[in-house]
């Protein structure tokens, strides 16, 4: 069962929904927009053919996600 997480940044309550759909959060929506999004997106190339290789490299890009540091709302 989902239980209600408290918001890091204020206090208030992350919804049910929210936790089930992004267990990682630890801010609320409101939070969550206000700081731009909770997680900064890097985008990496996938190396797929070998170094030196003259094939071309078709691979994808692989995301990682970077927590933003979380501020108390009030010391903002
Ligand atoms: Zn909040």
């Amino acid at each position: 069962m989902i239980v209600p997480q408290p918001c890091a940044r204020c206090g208030g309550e992350i919804p049910p929904e929210r936790v089930e759909a992004m267990p990682e959060t630890m801010v609320c929506v409101a939070c969550s927009q206000e700081m731009g999004g909770e997680f900064t997106v890097i985008m990496t190339p996938e190396r797929i053919s070998k170094e030196g290789s003259l094939k071309k490299n078709y691979g994808g890009y692989s995301t990682r996600k970077i927590r933003k540091p979380i501020k108390p709302k009030n010391s903002e």
